[in-house]
Parts: structure tokens; sequence; C-alpha cells
């Protein structure tokens, strides 16, 4: 059984809740995962397997200055992977969706071996996805879930929601924006109420707003030297529409 094929079974078996039908392939499975991950491996660790087997640029490296090469540490035991730097809800909404576009996209213009992710972050409320070398079909991928992240709430990834700024800015959703943290309740629990009231009333000004929706698509100005001004635009209202049905039909966060 090759590795690929281990991780079909698995994911299979993961997401159906089921080693049925094929319980004999589950169980050569099984084995192969403690070979590679020892025998008290735990979800996580098999979650986050599967994951860098599907999407290896998301294995976390360092560059070793002695081979002049970037290499995994020894005591890596697949305890996190890269995605883990992407905000919670994000990462909810469509972290798996955009590994996945950006795997196809390098698989095309044969970049998977050299790619690397230095950083994922949230900065001024839209997601920065770090990476080099720089390939266009990448590139556009980036630049489409950075401009739909900006109304995606950060914590639980619920779709159209307002940028609002809570201390900085960020997409919240109303829930998440008027939820005082258990550091409040039990620090301040004289003014959790007020501190509602409030934050309902804040919230409540952004979204009037009317910036509140997922964009449809974007724009791009490029410039260059025998065309002049160019401007580029891009449709993204399928991959909008999708994390809304995968939001609606409830979505599993894993880490
Ligand atoms: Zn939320």
């Amino acid at each position: 059984m090759t590795e690929k094929q281990v991780v079909e079974v698995m994911e299979r078996v993961r997401d159906s809740g089921s080693p049925l039908p094929n319980i004999v392939e589950y169980s050569e499975a099984l084995r192969k995962v403690s070979e590679i991950l020892g025998s008290n491996y735990t979800e996580k660790q098999l979650d986050n397997w599967i994951l860098i087997n599907k999407y290896p640029f998301l294995m976390p490296t360092y560059w070793n200055r002695e081979t002049m090469q970037y290499e995994i540490d020894k005591d890596y035991k697949y305890d996190f992977t890269l995605l883990d730097k992407m905000p919670d809800g994000w990462r909810k909404a469509f972290g798996e969706m955009m590994c996945e576009e950006i795997y196809n996209a390098l698989v095309e213009c044969d970049g998977l071996d050299d790619y690397r992710i230095e950083d994922i972050k949230e900065k001024l409320g839209s997601l920065r996805w770090c990476s080099y070398p720089s390939y266009k079909e990448v590139e556009e991928i980036i630049d489409k879930y950075s401009v739909l992240s900006e109304n995606i709430c950060i914590i639980c990834g619920k779709p159209d929601v307002p940028m609002t700024n809570n201390g900085r800015l960020s997409p919240f959703c109303k829930k998440c924006f008027t939820t005082p943290s258990d550091w409040q309740k039990r620090e301040h629990p004289e003014e959790i109420e007020r501190w509602i009231e409030f934050r309902t009333e804040d919230w409540e000004e952004y979204d009037y707003e009317g910036n509140n929706k997922m964009a449809d698509s974007y724009t791009v100005e490029s410039w260059s030297k025998e065309y002049g001004e160019k401007t580029t635009r891009y449709d993204i209202s399928r991959t909008a529409n999708m994390i809304r049905s995968k939001y609606c039909n409830g979505t599993k966060i894993r880490k």
C-alpha cells in the first residue's frame, strides 16, 4: 500500500466515521500509520500527517546554513503544520480549499518542489499569505482569498460580516464581537452587561455601513513598459458562494 493510498483510506474513515466497507485495507493502513507516527499517535497528529501528505508545502521546515538546504526538524512529530498560523475562522471557512487550489496551480506550473511558505497571518483585517517563488497563478489565488477574508469572521468563519474595529481592525460577526472573554467575565463581571450593550451598538454601526458582504470580484492594476496601465478584473463569486454554502452545511475545524 502506497503512502497516498494510506492517506486516502485514513481520510475516508475519518470523514465517514466508519472503517467499513474494507476493514482489511483499514488495518493495513493503520499499521502503516503506526510505523510513521509511532503507536501512540493522537488524532491531531494523524490529521496533520494527512494534511501534509496532501499539501506538502504545509510542512514546517528550516534553513540549514551548513547543508544550504531546507530541512525538517528531526524531532518533528506532526504536532503542527503551517496552516495552524491561519486564524481559526478563516481556516474553517476556506483554509483547506485554498491549499487545494494552490496545490493544483503548483502542479500545473511544475512549482511544487520549490514552493515555500514564509508566513500566514492577519494584517489590517485581511489575510497575508507570504510565500515564494512567485507564480502568477498562485498569486491570483492568494489575492482572491485575501479579498474574501476581509468579510469572513476571523473567529468563527461566518461569511458576509463587516470589518470592525476591535481595538484593531478585523472582520467579526455580531456573536463573536459581542461575546466577552473568559478573562472579562472573571475580572469584571459587573461590567459585562453594559459592555455587551455597547458592543452591540458598535457592531450595528459597522454593519450599517453596507460593506459587510464578501466581494464578488476584484480588480488588479498592473503596469508594463510595453502596454502601459492594464486593469484586470477577476470574478470571485464562485469561491464566495462555495464558502457561503460550506458555512451553511457546517464545517469541521481540525487543529
Ligand atoms: Zn464569528
